[in-house]
């Protein structure tokens, strides 16, 4: 049998070899006809409204277990597409006064809000479609009395044209080596949840049901599906496959030791999360400490807000996994090339320099307060450390204190116990860094953000590739701001980690440690990697 290459797009990292389940969705016996009797109808959209909704809740307890909250969030949207009152007022009226049976209704309310979703620019919003999508599926499904009909027997690669996150969470993951997905972005949900699970992805290419069947090789990390290789190329991959697994069991050897050179210098090895399951990969890895937890995940594909409660079940579920070691919570950073859907972002003509991070918490503090709150509550459960990005002068910081006493005090108002917080700024602004003496005087710790240091030292946006040439990440005026930090630091008796991209660049390991860096906080996946060159050192 030939070969058959196709290119995509890397959805999910990792490689996998398995045979080819094409799944074609069975389309939906949505019958369309016009009824009379209306409050009957209504009355079995209710019902099947009702079973969807203890449908979604059973798959957020299981998402839960195997993904984490965060993950399990999915969930908790499509519930509030279920209560959009936008979205029932449209159904309701295509059955009341249009008199269209409930599933028409249903299917036609669906495309309506389908297309104004997925015509939106931003591809986080477009995601949404695919949940619209989900719940009117299972809401047609549950009306007409049809099922899912996947039916997987031996681990497959799974294709499919899209796949929806309540089909995907129903699947036996054991069965899933790999999946090949036409339509999705990294935005979507079935992609976060594979990263999450460890099951590579391809985007883009879609695959003929008559391929069914034929052995299948893919590669996540650079987009690719190869149908029915050759010999060589099955070698190949089997080979890559064998070498990850032999480089990932021969780091496990590094879990449990220090970060130590021959010459008995030791730095501290943390790691930098952005969600639950990111922490759960840091543990597996054996960190010593969370160092940056980026909380923007609570912000970012979220219509609403993030409440105090929202806040504190998240974090309390990061510091109780980590069992008692430390965990740095940096408040929200967003604004520059991250916009929140809650909040009206101003329009700016140079969003890298604009109203971002501190800059909109000191300005917005019912942002800023809840956030806070929820740190303080969860700070009850283990050592929490509180980080405030952007920082750029001593008054910043003054009135962030005076801000965390008003959270204080409504707490302490409310009755809700809190824990103690130590105090730390980052260091990603020039002018913090030269002002590091006395900004050390005013907290417990310091972090050097390397990526904004770097870019607002060299003034190069560190989103545009155009500027690639230009970027130099060991620019010796970045050096000399890290140096001068960590002096300042160390006079003020208090600790200095390093937490952008340049923590984990083997290439400077050495030169950061006889600076003087106490602390290296790096993505979970490159801890044992760091560890193991520095005991080579
Ligand atoms: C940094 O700027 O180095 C940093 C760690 O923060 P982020 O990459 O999230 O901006
Ligand atoms: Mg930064």
């Amino acid at each position: 049998m030939n070969s058959l290459m196709i290119k995509g797009r890397a959805g999910s990292p990792g490689y996998a070899i398995g045979k080819l389940y094409v799944y074609k969705r069975r389309r939906l016996q949505s019958k369309k006809y016009k009824i009379t009797d209306t409050d009957k109808e209504y009355s079995r959209f209710e019902a099947a409204k009702e079973a969807a909704l203890k449908g979604i809740e059973d798959l957020y307890q299981r998402t839960r277990t195997a993904a984490g909250a965060s993950n399990a969030d999915i969930f908790s949207a499509q519930s509030m597409i279920l209560k959009d009152e936008d979205y029932i007022k449209k159904i309701r009226d295509n059955i009341v006064d249009e008199k269209k049976n409930a599933e028409w209704a249903v299917s036609d309310a669906s495309r309506f809000f389908y297309e104004i979703f997925s015509s939106l620019e931003d591809e986080s919003v477009r995601a949404k479609a695919i949940d619209l999508k989900d719940v009117s599926n299972n809401l047609i499904s549950l009306l007409t009395d049809t099922g899912s009909d996947i039916d997987i027997k031996e681990p497959v690669i799974f294709a499919a044209d899209y796949i929806l996150p309540g089909e995907f969470i129903q699947i036996d993951k054991g069965m899933i080596k790999g999946i090949v997905m036409a339509e999705g972005s990294a935005y979507s949900h079935v992609v976060i949840l594979a990263k999450t699970l460890g099951i590579p992805v391809v985007l883009g290419p879609g695959i003929k049901s008559s391929l069914s069947g034929r052995e299948t090789l893919i590669n996540g990390n650079e987009g690719t599906v190869v149908v029915s290789p050759d010999e060589q190329m099955r070698k190949e991959y089997l080979s890559l496959i064998d070498k990850e697994r032999i480089y990932r069991t021969g780091l496990k050897e590094y879990k449990g030791r220090k970060a130590v050179t021959g010459e008995g210098k030791q730095i501290q090895i943390f790691a930098n999360v952005g969600s639950l399951a990111d922490v759960k990969e840091a543990i597996d890895n054996d960190c010593e400490a969370v160092g940056l937890v980026r909380t923007e995940f609570m912000f970012l594909e979220r219509d609403k807000l993030p409440t105090e409660e929202d806040h504190y079940r998240a974090y309390k579920e990061i510091v109780e996994a980590m069992n008692g070691k430390p965990v740095v919570f940096r408040t929200m950073d967003i604004g520059a090339d991250k916009k929140m859907l809650s909040y009206k972002h101003i329009h700016e003509e140079n969003p890298a320099l604009g109203k971002r991070a501190i800059r909109i918490c000191i300005t917005d503090k019912e942002i800023f307060i809840p956030q806070l709150k929820g740190i303080l509550r969860a700070a009850r459960h283990g050592d929490v450390s509180v980080m405030y990005p952007m920082i750029i002068s001593k008054t910043e910081v003054l009135k962030i204190n005076n801000i965390m006493e008003e959270a204080v005090e409504e707490l302490e108002a409310a009755g809700l116990e809190y824990g103690e917080v130590k105090k730390g700024v980052m260091i990603e602004t020039p002018a913090a860094a030269l002002i590091s003496d006395e900004l050390a005087s005013m907290v417990d710790f310091m972090s050097i953000g390397t990526n904004d240091l770097t870019q607002y030292t060299l003034a190069l946006d560190r989103a545009n590739s155009e500027l690639a040439p230009f970027y130099d990440p060991y620019h010796e005026g970045v050096f000399k701001l890290i140096k001068y930090t960590v002096d300042n630091a160390h006079k003020a008796g208090i600790k200095v980690a390093v937490c952008g991209e340049l923590a984990a660049d083997t290439k400077i390991t050495r030169q950061l440690m006889d600076l003087g860096v106490d602390a290296l906080s790096v993505s979970p996946r490159r801890i044992l990697e760091l560890k193991r060159f520095i005991c080579n050192l």
